[in-house]
């Protein structure tokens, strides 16, 4: 009578198998890295064009500004050397602030400036290295899909096969497997070898063992790992 489940639980163990094989392919998990690498990537272009604009406003301010402090200082010159002698103090003065003034602002714009370059070297490298990545992510996509495309036809008929073999299954002990799949046990049923549990090796009492004459399809629960044992 277990036959059947117990083919059931075979074919899917060949499926899961194959189907793991898959999952654990170097070229996968390397699609998985790059485009996650390749993401980042461009979540920092996108940072740094947004960086990059904003500190282009203010180095087109800022440079506005300075020129216009400039000419601000270019007409006080002429002034001062039109201007009488009792005022050329006050002169003086006024002139020694707008020279502070604009080297401050000379100072920001070189500031500036610097951020740009420093935006624009790392732009310049993140671009590169992102189109080195992609032609890496797409080789190894490319081999991935390859190894798929081997695996798939193996990995369809096994899945045809389970359903063939699902159709032959009394619907209680389909529903009690998939039960046990469900809390991701695997295999859910397993031998008794030497009176111990074929899946945890756990010893299996006297008078448990003695329900295997009594349980439908001698079939017992195993209390450590919740495995269904069977005898062979
Ligand atoms: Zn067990």
């Amino acid at each position: 009578m277990l036959e059947n489940i117990l083919e059931y639980q075979e074919i899917e163990g060949k499926l899961v198998a194959e189907e793991n094989e898959l999952l654990k392919s170097k070229d996968r998990e390397k699609v998985a890295e790059y485009s996650q690498l390749l993401k980042n990537q461009h979540a920092r272009i996108l940072t740094l064009e947004t960086q990059a604009q904003k500190v282009n406003d203010s180095y087109k301010k800022a440079t506005a500004k300075y020129e216009e402090f400039l000419k601000k200082l270019e007409v006080l010159e002429k002034e001062m050397e039109n201007a009488d002698s009792s005022k050329i103090a006050v002169y003086e003065k006024a002139y020694k602030d707008f020279a502070a003034i604009s080297n401050s602002l000379e100072k920001d714009i070189t500031n500036i400036y610097n951020h740009i370059q420093q935006i624009s070297k790392e732009y310049e490298e993140i671009i590169t290295k992102s189109k080195a990545d992609r032609i890496k992510f797409d080789k190894y996509k490319a081999a991935f899909a390859k190894v798929k495309a081997e695996k798939e036809p193996k990995i369809e008929e096994l899945k045809n096969k389970l359903q063939a073999s699902k159709e032959k299954l009394d619907s209680k002990l389909l529903n009690v497997y998939l039960q046990k799949r469900e809390a991701k046990k695997f295999p859910v049923f397993v031998a008794l070898i030497a009176n111990k549990c074929g899946g945890c090796r756990m010893e299996i009492s006297a008078s448990k063992l003695g329900q295997m004459k009594t349980n439908d399809y001698g079939v017992i629960e195993c209390e450590n790992c919740g495995r269904l044992i069977y005898k062979k």
